[in-house]
């Protein structure tokens, strides 16, 4: 077995968690990546140098399966996640919202649930949480998104109280927008609605968040980066967004 540090990082078959890999792979990193399309997620492996494992956070058994393959852990980042539709509370489809718990903030406590012991036997433990700005502002139509990403902070500020003493470290990370098939997820596979949010703007890639996630947890042991808001320029708040005139 290599005497490499071990890292986890959920949702890794597309954007924030695929780039968050790759960029613990070159920083000296063994990688283990779990996502549902094990078909994407095998591709990002292979061209990584990670090992794919196939993962649904929703589902109590994969998380148990998926984690029992992974020999040791000292980074659990939880990237799998992410939002589904737009609509006002007045009409909130009642599946999307319970997905969106199940899978960002469920979905979180499971995997860190499940691999607390093996990050604390590691002796230098640290979870980092992706979060977003929808956890510590509000939208309108983003009502399920923004519950759901508030308990993800609220879930990550429970664990940095409760693992006081403990050799783990808690980081939550809370882009702005970031270009990733998000969009193309919460819009239901609509590319043109997808597009839609970018325009006129530049937004973070995922590279510029794998770079802050390789930082934070790249500091020295006793060190811990709490929370790290990370936007684009062109983003003061959720809504409030520089778009240059179309020409
Ligand atoms: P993305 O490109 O759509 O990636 C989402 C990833 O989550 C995919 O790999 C997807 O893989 C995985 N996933 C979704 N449900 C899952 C489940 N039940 N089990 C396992 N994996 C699951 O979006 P992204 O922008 O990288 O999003 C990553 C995280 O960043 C999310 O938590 C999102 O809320 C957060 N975030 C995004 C932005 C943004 O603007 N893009 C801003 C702030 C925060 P499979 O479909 O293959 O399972």
């Amino acid at each position: 077995m290599s005497n490499k540090p071990i890292a986890v990082v959920t949702g890794a078959s597309s954007g924030i968690g695929t780039a968050a890999a790759a960029h613990l792979v070159a920083s000296g990193y063994q990688v283990y990546i779990g996502a549902r399309r094990l078909d994407r997620l095998s591709k990002v492996a292979d061209a990584i140098g990670a090992t794919a494992l196939e993962l649904d956070v929703t589902d109590a058994s994969s998380v148990l399966a998926f984690c029992e393959k992974v020999p040791a852990v000292n980074v659990l980042v939880n990237s799998a996640g992410g939002a589904l539709g737009f609509e006002t509370i007045a009409d909130a489809d009642e599946e999307k919202w319970r997905t969106m718990f199940d899978s960002n903030v469920l979905g979180t406590m499971r995997m860190v649930r499940a691999l607390l012991p093996k990050m604390e036997a590691s002796g230098a433990g640290h979870i980092v949480n992706i979060s977003s700005i929808a956890g510590i502002e509000v939208y309108p139509g983003g009502g399920g998104y923004t519950a759901a990403k508030h308990a993800v902070r609220a879930l990550t500020e429970t664990l940095r109280l409760e693992l006081l003493g403990k050799p783990i470290r808690v980081t939550e990370i809370a882009p702005g927008l970031v270009e990733t098939e998000f969009s193309l997820v919460r819009f239901g596979g609509d590319a043109e609605r997808a597009k839609k949010p970018y325009e006129g703007m530049t937004p973070l890639t995922a590279d510029d968040v794998a770079e802050a996630i390789v930082w934070a947890v790249t500091r020295p042991a006793h060190v811990n980066i709490d929370t790290m808001v990370i936007r684009p320029l062109d983003q003061a708040t959720a809504t409030l967004i520089h778009r240059k005139p179309n020409n």
